[in-house]
């Protein structure tokens, strides 16, 4: 078959940043089609990301406080079991039910879900190879937009077998919790993957080439964070390189040694995740055809108005700058949308939240401590520790603290980094707050509900801002 229809908006990729801007665009009165290889929408993030890695975070988690935190609050319970196979149904339920649900708001907007791959033949044209590797159309598009996301990114010399060695995927599919598991990496998929599989009994290494886990975070937090890792089990090999790893009957064998060079050592585990980050996927869309320049790591190079080199061609999501965040693709995708329409879309990169799902969570936006001593601005900081929140302590989960640094001339917030209980959630007020340029102050004096773990957040600011906190 070969189909030729015209579209104002085709999106190649149909995860958090492609279907979003589809609806958008749909939204908007835009002929909009969106094209997806997977066989599922929502993008990495639905499918092998954020959601499936939540599930598991979450579900391990109240394992692990079923079986070591209820005695002490006065709940007895005997005979906790791990059953593996319903925890992976659980993931699965829950992505299937969102990948799902992005397939009924495509119908219910009207965006063309077209399931295949996208490749272009001209810069208003592109080919669908079907998902049976037959069947071909082609789209006529005014617009393109490319939102192809990223894949993990691989080590030279190591092999991922998605069994004994696996990227994040295969992390969340282990049919087995293995007894020794060693973790490349100790940035954010790194920790969270190493978490979930430590709770549920894998005794967990962490090898990380710098001297500092959980890359980008505030220095200070990274530091205690590091520490809590470590009292709930992980164990650390830092600056520490990996020279290799390879499988030998049941086992694999990880050559590790000092960064600066030292020592070599095996490591032996039964698991290994290689989580050193991820890298733009543009293979197989033909971008050297219709001459898309692309930078020296791989990532499309697009310019304030998310526009390629050529003009009808933008790109948003993994593939581009910037973090590799889901709710970066979303907003860049709402953004990208209704700049084709009207020419005007926003995205404030300075105010993009990160999160670690781990227990405590940590959650960060804005600059940190040293990266401001590296611009040479001069800031005050406001700390309160969890530990004097009421909230916190009826909990009975008081690690962690709230940090909020500050402009020492203005008051404005820079930078609000929180490690704690629901950190994920409570970062939601940093942000509201540095997107519309709140003070400390004005955080201060703003009435926050008692008990709550956001009041923790409101005794930083009364630090920051008058250099004392009421409860503290
Ligand atoms: C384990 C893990 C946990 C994560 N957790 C979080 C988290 O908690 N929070 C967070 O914000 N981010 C998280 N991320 C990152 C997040 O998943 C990505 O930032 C996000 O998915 C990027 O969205 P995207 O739309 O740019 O790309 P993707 O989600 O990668 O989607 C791109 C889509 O394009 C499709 N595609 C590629 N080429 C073609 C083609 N030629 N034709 C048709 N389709 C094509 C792909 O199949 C894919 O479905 C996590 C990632 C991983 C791996």
């Amino acid at each position: 078959m070969h189909l030729e229809t015209e579209y104002d908006v085709v999106v190649i990729g149909g995860g958090p940043g492609g279907y979003p801007a589809a609806i958008k665009a749909a939204q908007q009165g835009l002929k909009t089609a969106c094209i997806e290889k997977r066989g599922t929408l929502g993008g990495t993030c639905l499918n092998v990301g954020c959601i499936p890695s939540k599930a598991m975070l979450n579900n391990s988690h109240i394992y692990h406080q079923t079986q070591h935190d209820l005695k002490a609050r006065g709940i007895e319970v005997s005979d906790v079991k791990l059953n593996l196979d319903n925890m992976h149904k659980a993931r699965l339920r829950a992505v299937g039910g969102l990948t799902k649900g992005v397939e009924f708001l495509f119908k219910k907007y009207g965006v063309d879900y077209v399931k295949g791959t996208g490749s272009f033949k001209t810069a208003n044209e592109i080919d669908v190879l079907a998902l049976d590797g037959k069947s071909t159309s082609t789209l006529k598009a005014k617009n393109v937009i490319i939102a192809t996301g990223s894949e993990v990114t691989p080590i030279p010399g190591i092999e991922i077998d998605e069994k004994k060695i696996v990227s994040s995927t295969g992390a969340l599919e282990l049919q087995k919790v293995p007894k020794k598991m060693v973790v490349i990496g100790a940035g954010v998929i790194g920790l969270e993957l190493g978490s979930v599989w430590a709770r549920l009994g894998a005794e967990v290494t962490v090898v990380e080439y710098l001297g500092a886990i959980g890359a980008g975070m505030d220095p200070e937090l990274a530091k205690n964070f590091h520490k809590l890792l470590s009292k709930q089990g992980l164990k650390f090999k830092m600056s520490t390189k990996v020279n290799g790893a390879k499988v030998e009957g049941d086992i694999v064998k990880v050559e590790v040694e000092a960064a600066k060079g030292g020592k070599a050592e095996t490591l032996e585990a039964d698991a290994v995740l290689v989580s050193i980050g991820r890298r733009p996927y543009t293979q197989g869309l033909n971008l050297d055809k219709v001459g898309v320049e692309l930078d020296n790591r791989g990532r499309v190079v697009i310019d304030s108005e998310f526009k390629t080199n050529i003009p009808n061609i933008r790109c948003i999501g993994d593939v581009t700058f910037g973090p590799m965040l889901a709710h970066k693709a979303e907003d860049e995708g709402f953004a990208v949308s209704e700049m084709i329409k009207t020419g005007h879309g926003h995205v404030n990169y300075d105010a993009i939240p990160s999160v670690i799902y781990t227990h405590p969570e940590v959650a960060w936006v804005g600059k940190n401590e040293a990266q401001l001593k590296e611009e040479g601005v001069k800031y005050k900081t406001g700390s309160y520790p969890f530990v004097a929140n009421s909230r916190a302590r009826t909990n009975d989960d008081t690690d962690g603290m709230v940090k909020v640094i500050t402009d020492a001339d203005t008051d404005r917030i820079l930078g609000v980094h929180i490690m704690g209980p629901n950190a994920g959630e409570m970062i939601a007020e940093g942000v509201l707050a540095m997107e519309y340029n709140a003070s400390a102050e004005d955080i201060g004096r703003t009435c926050h509900a008692h008990p709550t773990l956001s009041e923790a957040f409101r005794e930083a600011c009364l630090i920051a801002s008058f250099g004392n906190a009421i409860n503290f």
